[in-house]
C-alpha cells in the first residue's frame, strides 16, 4: 500500500507532505496497526516504526541513515508506536468494564493474577506503561470514569514526553548544532515543506537543512575525515561548511547575487544563515532552494 501511494504521487507529480501523510494515516497505518491492542506495548511494536520512518524518508528522498529525530522534526510527526500504545490502553480499559462472565475478561483476570505473582505478560506491560507516564492510580483503580477523557489526557502526556525527549536529543548532540540554531528561530515552522515546490528543489533543501547533503562537512561527518578533504573544492582555501557554501565562497558570488538577498550576505555567520534557513517568506525559500540546486550542480561538475 505504501509503495503504491509513493508511486502514484510521483506519477501525479504531487509532493505535498500533507497529502502523503493523510494517505499514510488512512491507508497504511490501519494495516500496520492491526492487532496492536495485543502487541502495542511489546518490543515488536518497533517494527512498525521502521515502516513509518521508511515512508517519511522515502517520500523526502532522504538516505535511510538520516537521523530519525531530524525526520520527525521536519515533518512534525511522532512515532506511530504511540498510537499502538494508546490502542493497547484503550483495549485494557474496555476489558476492565466487561462483564465477569465474558471470556476476554476471564483471560485478563488470569493475566492480572499472574502479573501480581511476578510473571511478566501483557497486563504487566499495561501496568508499567501507566506507571511510567504518571497514571499508576488508574492501574490501582483498575479503570477510569470517562474513558474518552482519560485517553485524550494519556495521549497528550505521551506526545509531550516524546517531544521533550526529542528536544533533549536535539539540544545536547553536537551533530545537530546547525539544525537547532535555525529550528529555534523558526519555532518549528517549516514553510518550505508545505510549499508547492519542484520535487528536486525540495529534496536538495531538505538534505541541506538536515546536514545530509554532499557538502564536505556533511559527507565526511561519519567518514574518516582529514582537514584536507574538508577544504572547499571551489576556492580551495576555506573549510567547506554551510556558512561558507551559502554565504561566503567567492566562486559562487554571481549565483549568490542572483538568489540570496544581500542582507544575509553582509557579515556572514551562522546566525545569518540560520535566519535565512528559518525564513517563512516563500520567495526567499524558493530562491534559496534554486541557489542550492545550482550550486550543487556546479560542485558536481568540478568534483567529477
Ligand atoms: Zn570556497
Amino acid at each position: 500500500a505504501l509503495l503504491c501511494i509513493l508511486k502514484r504521487l510521483r506519477m501525479l507529480n504531487n509532493n505535498s507532505v500533507e497529502v502523503f501523510l493523510k494517505l499514510f494515516d488512512s491507508q497504511v497505518q490501519p494495516i500496520v496497526q492491526y492487532g496492536s491492542e495485543l502487541w502495542g506495548l511489546d518490543k515488536a511494536a518497533e517494527h512498525i516504526e521502521k515502516v513509518h520512518l521508511f515512508a517519511l524518508k522515502k517520500f523526502l528522498a532522504l538516505d535511510m541513515r538520516t537521523p530519525n529525530d531530524l525526520v520527525y522534526g521536519e515533518t512534525d510527526r511522532f512515532p506511530i508506536t504511540l498510537n499502538s500504545a494508546i490502542r493497547c490502553i484503550r483495549y485494557w480499559l474496555k476489558l476492565t468494564c466487561m462483564d465477569e462472565d465474558r471470556l476476554p475478561r476471564k483471560a485478563y483476570l488470569m493475566l492480572y493474577n499472574l502479573d501480581a505473582r511476578g510473571k511478566r505478560n501483557w497486563a504487566s506491560n499495561v501496568r508499567m506503561q501507566l506507571f511510567q507516564y504518571g497514571f499508576g492510580f488508574v492501574w490501582m483503580n483498575q479503570g477510569v470514569g470517562v474513558v474518552s477523557n482519560f485517553i485524550r489526557v494519556f495521549r497528550e502526556r505521551l506526545i509531550d514526553c516524546r517531544w521533550q525527549n526529542w528536544e533533549d536529543h536535539i539540544q545536547t548532540s553536537d551533530r545537530f548544532s546547525m539544525y537547532r540554531k535555525f529550528n529555534s528561530i523558526s519555532h518549528c515552522t517549516k514553510t518550505y515543506i508545505t510549499m508547492n515546490m519542484d520535487r528536486h528543489l525540495k529534496c536538495i533543501m531538505t538534505k541541506f537543512r538536515l546536514g545530509v547533503s554532499e557538502l564536505s562537512v556533511h559527507y565526511y561527518r561519519y567518514r574518516n575525515h582529514t582537514e584536507e578533504n574538508l577544504i572547499c573544492p571551489f576556492c580551495k582555501e576555506m573549510k567547506e561548511d554551510e556558512v561558507h557554501f551559502v554565504l561566503c565562497c567567492p566562486v559562487l558570488d554571481d549565483l549568490r547575487k542572483q538568489y540570496i538577498p544581500p542582507k544575509f550576505c553582509k557579515n556572514p555567520c551562522c546566525f545569518r544563515l540560520s535566519l535565512l534557513l528559518a525564513s517563512t517568506n516563500q520567495e526567499i525559500i524558493r530562491k534559496l532552494s534554486l541557489f542550492l540546486y545550482k550550486a550543487f550542480k556546479i560542485r558536481d561538475t568540478i568534483i567529477s
